[in-house]
């Protein structure tokens, strides 16, 4: 008897029966455009090994005007059908099963000739989009029939037709972007055909037996976006004109409404999905934040959708329903979505990886191979990089020791879980408990080994953290001034009036612990009500009319930096618009190009465009940055004992879990 009988049911297409409901949602890896189709094929097949139900690539254009950017990964020649034949027959092989997303981006495309229903530009890009003449419209259809037929000689399964997120179909659906006068716009008759055209003329390019799922905006989040009575009639006349499934999409990317991160309450948006079930006779997919095996299954025990969609999860874990369906649920690396391994990644032009697991699209240069000589390995510190670097070292047979000076592991993971929205760390730290059990770490909590204690070992590998930055401002020493650890943990009252020094990630972290009361991560409504999510059966494009409703703050909170310009630049490429909105929403004051002059009673002294003023506080909390941690390295450098130093001790500056977890993982695997 399984816990996940929902979720490992199988799917019958009628020409094909899916082995289950998951399926692994598109993501773009950037291996395609490095042209590395054996890493590519190797990504998937472990994954189809794994146990997804239905794969579907990452987006494919369909013509070089529709590419993300010029030169994005697609399948417009003959000749790009040898690289897809290498995936589709690795999949094959494994068992598994695969679709390529086709992807035209219209005005999303970032090059020079990009094409558009109307030559309207996106906000962010320099390019304005050519508008198409009837021409030009045909030519877009033929070229996305023409790659339906290659990817199916190819040896895919499917197609998935990509009508969401806002890319070039979904830009003919509503006048947000389409302003044209003739059979392509206008009515909502006229803005549907494009679509519907392409649809039908995909399923005559690949015949009856050929999976065509289309992705369907279900809430677009953006001015004059669809209203539910037109996404039900286009979802109706998808499969009037020959889908096999429908998807789920949420949200334009020009959305300011947050769809994946991870302060998103987890299955956030599946009751959008749910209000089309029953109002088509095709199967229905749900998506977005959904990352364990029993959210996926009460999802699909609650008749929500038929099948769920987890794509950043096949990330974090590549055996996620082979593990959910062999009673190690509890296994499975979560996915914090955090973006930061993934979409910062893609969006930064580098391949995409995870945070959680490093061997992400890297899984044909990082093995983690069984030892054939296991030694004795001593691990200093349980944060990040010291768990990574003990788990894999144990992975692979070796005998590990992990002490940890504090209570518990994690590190300043143990600090992240606090902040609210990002409760998906706790489910990680779960995990990391879990594994060290699974894998026989000896793990030595409340211990903090010297040399003595440590030249026994064949390997040590010292992952001490981090110290505070000490800023050395005058004043500091006053008892109303915290550092940012003793805010976090609770150890001491904070005052109605905060001002932070120093606005990086932590200090971001910390004016969103003090100002937010409930998290309404936990809370879904309150999270609709805080980003102005409302019910698209009600308000076009599900956005509601008076804006976002953010709860009261709980304080008043000053957050500085000496650099110059807005604070928050720093933070994650496709996440740093979210911390600094929701921070703005709150009433945080956010000031750049600050200089300190000192602590007082009353609050804290700065310069700030030439002219000293008070910043009235009754609590000023430190969040400066760190330093390595390093006495034990010196300790053991001076008794002549080698080691290894990994993670903030190694390197602090601009420190994150990411990098940690990699260098752990990299160094383990190599011992
Ligand atoms: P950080 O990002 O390096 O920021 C340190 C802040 O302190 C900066 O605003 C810096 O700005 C200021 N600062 C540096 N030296 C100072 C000094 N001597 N006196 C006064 N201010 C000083 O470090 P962090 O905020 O501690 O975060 C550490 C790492 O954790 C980050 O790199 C980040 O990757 C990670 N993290 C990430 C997130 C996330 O959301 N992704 C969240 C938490 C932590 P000025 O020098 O301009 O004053
Ligand atoms: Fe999930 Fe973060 Fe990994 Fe991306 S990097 S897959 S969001 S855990």
């Amino acid at each position: 008897m399984t816990d996940f009988p929902h979720l490992l049911a199988p799917l019958d297409l009628g020409f094909v029966t899916l082995g289950n409901r998951v399926l692994m949602g598109s993501m773009h890896t950037g291996l395609e455009e490095r042209g590395d189709w054996d890493r590519v094929a190797e990504f998937y097949a472990l994954r189809a090994r794994g146990g997804a139900g239905l794969i579907v690539t990452g987006g494919m254009a369909p013509n070089p005007e529709g590419g993300v950017f010029p030169g994005a990964a697609g399948l417009y020649t003959p000749e790009a059908i040898a690289n897809h034949r290498r995936v589709t027959d690795r999949v094959h092989d494994a068992g598994g099963r695969i679709a390529m997303q086709i992807l035209h981006a219209g005005r999303y495309a970032y090059g020079p000739d990009c094409v558009a229903p109307s030559p309207i530009k996106w906000p962010i890009s320099p390019f304005a989009p050519r508008e198409l003449d009837e021409a030009g419209i045909e030519k877009q259809i033929a070229d996305i029939a023409t790659a339906a037929a290659r990817a199916r000689e190819a040896g895919y399964d499917g197609v998935e037709v990509m009508g969401s997120e806002g890319y070039f179909l979904n830009q003919f659906l509503v006048t947000h972007t389409n302003r044209r006068s003739d059979r392509w716009g206008g009515s909502y008759e006229n803005r549907m055909r494009l679509p519907l055209e392409v649809v039908a003329r995909v399923r005559a390019a690949v015949g009856a037996d050929f999976i065509l799922i289309y992705r369907l905006s279900m809430i677009d989040l953006v001015p004059d976006g669809s209203s539910f009575d037109e996404v039900v009639d286009l979802a109706q006349r998808i499969e009037q004109a020959g889908a096999t499934i429908l998807n789920t999409g949420i949200g334009w990317h020009e959305a300011r409404v947050p769809t994946v991160a991870t302060s998103v309450p987890r299955a956030g948006f599946a009751w959008v999905t749910r209000k089309l079930m029953g109002r088509v006779g095709i199967p229905v997919i749900t998506s977005n934040r959904i990352n364990t095996p029993e959210t996926a299954e009460a999802l699909l025990a609650e008749g929500v959708a038929d099948m769920v969609s987890m794509a950043r999860p096949w990330l974090a874990d590549a055996e996620f329903v082979a593990k959910a369906a062999t009673g190690r649920a509890d296994q499975i690396a979560p996915c914090i979505a955090c973006n930061q391994a993934c979409l910062d990644h893609t969006f930064s032009g580098k391949v995409a990886s995870c945070l959680v697991n490093p061997r992400a699209c890297f899984e044909t240069e990082l093995r983690y191979a069984p030892t054939d000589r296991p030694k004795r390995i001593a691990v200093v510190g349980a944060g990040p990089a010291g768990l990574s670097a003990a788990l894999v070292a144990a992975e692979r047979g070796h005998h590990v020791t992990l002490y940890e000076q504090s209570d518990r592991i994690g590190g300043q993971l143990t600090l992240a879980a606090r902040i609210p929205g990002k409760e998906e760390f706790r489910g990680l730290l779960a995990w990391y408990r879990r594994m060290l059990e699974l894998h026989r770490v000896d793990l030595r909590l409340s211990t903090a080994p010297d040399a003595a204690a440590l030249s026994g070992f064949d390997e040590t590998i010292l992952a001490t953290g981090v110290l505070p930055r000490d800023p050395g401002l005058p004043g500091q020493d006053l008892p109303h001034v915290l550092g940012y650890a003793d805010v976090l943990a609770g150890a001491a009252p904070v005052g109605p009036r905060v001002a932070i020094v120093g606005a990086g990630g932590i200090g971001f972290d910390v004016a969103e612990f003090l100002v937010t009361g409930d998290s309404p991560t936990l809370h879904p409504e309150e999270w609709r009500a805080e980003w102005g999510v409302a019910d698209p059966a009600e308000h076009r494009g599900g956005l509601a009319p008076d804006g976002p409703r953010p709860a009261p703050p709980l304080r008043q909170v000053t957050l500085m930096q000496r650099k110059p310009g807005a604070p928050g630049k720093g933070l994650g490429k496709t996440t740093g618009w979210i911390h600094r909105a929701a921070l703005r929403m709150k009433g945080v004051r956010m000031l750049g190009g600050v200089a300190y002059r000192r602590i007082t009673r009353e609050g804290i002294e700065i310069v700030e465009e030439d002219s000293p003023r008070l910043i009235a506080a009754d609590t000023v909390v430190l969040c400066a940055g760190q330093e390595p941690e390093r006495r034990l390295s010196a300790a053991l450098s001076a008794a002549g004992l080698a080691h290894h130093v990994i993670g903030g001790a190694d390197v602090a500056a601009e420190l994150d879990a990411k990098r940690a977890i990699d260098q752990g993982a990299r160094l383990a695997a190599s011992l």
